[in-house]
């Protein structure tokens, strides 16, 4: 099973992300995740992205779809996989369907998480794991990235009939729940 966990910044995906890999045994993709990592580490790549990050702006869809290219081929993927902040941008989605159809493991659902924008910022602000992109502004900026870019992507899921609409508001468990009857 392949899902999409889609959302604004502070929507709960990396939390919803982790009970869906425990509940449905696949494997979790991270883009920011593998950015951050890379960045901790210093490597090429790390290096290249580091302001990108710090900015709340998007890595170019080439090395994004790059990387999860090259992640993929992975045998943990085989069983299936959460894809967490990936695609955001259309040309991601369109590059992601070529490679989905290479390895003839499509796409089974986007689980697309809703909040009200003044809770978004407040649970960004709380998260209190230090991330140099959480501040007001870079907060801002990831808000209005998303809205430009991110949120057309919807539209290209919907259109294939695959977009589950679930309320991101109340607690962990019920919101999990959501999903669960969803999918
Ligand atoms: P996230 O942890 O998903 O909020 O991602 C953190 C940051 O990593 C984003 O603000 C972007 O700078 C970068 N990033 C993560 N995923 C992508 C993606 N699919 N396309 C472009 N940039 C990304």
């Amino acid at each position: 099973m392949n899902i999409i966990l889609f959302g604004p910044p502070g929507a709960g995906k990396g939390t919803q992300a982790e009970y869906i890999i425990h509940h449905f045994g696949i494997a979790h993709l991270s883009t920011g995740n593998m950015f951050r990592e890379a960045i901790h580490n210093k490597t090429p790549l790390g290096i290249k992205v580091k302001t990108i990050l710090d900015s709340g702006e998007l890595v170019s869809d080439e090395i994004v779809v790059g990387l999860v290219k090259e992640e993929t081929s992975k045998s943990v993927y085989n069983n299936g996989c959460v894809f967490d902040g990936f695609p955001r941008t259309v040309s991601q989605a369109q590059s992601f369907d070529r490679m989905l159809a290479e390895k003839n493991t499509p796409i089974d659902a986007l689980i697309s998480l809703v909040v009200p924008e003044e809770e978004l910022i407040k649970r960004i602000l709380s998260r209190g794991q230090g991330r140099p992109d959480d501040t007001k502004k870079g907060i801002k900026n990831r808000l209005s990235v998303y809205q430009n870019e991110t949120e057309p992507v919807l539209n290209y899921y919907k259109k294939k009939g695959l977009v589950k609409i679930i309320d991101g508001t109340g607690s962990v468990e019920s919101i999990f729940n959501r999903i669960k009857k969803a999918l």
